[in-house]
């Protein structure tokens, strides 16, 4: 008896379903967007400012 000696299987990070090669380590285009949308979203979000400048 021989027991598979392989890695865990990579999931994606987004929906932890096993990730595809093409997208790696996400399982689809759609997950990777989304990750990336989230990150860009943090990196917009700017602190201390708000938007109440004179409207003229
Ligand atoms: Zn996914």
């Amino acid at each position: 008896m021989s027991k598979p000696a392989s890695a865990p299987e990579p999931r994606c990070p987004i929906c932890r379903k096993p990730s595809v090669e093409a997208h790696a380590p996400f399982c689809s285009a759609a997950c990777r967007d989304r990750d990336l949308l989230a990150w860009l979203d943090e990196r917009y979000v700017v602190p201390g400012k708000a938007l109440n400048e004179d409207e003229g």
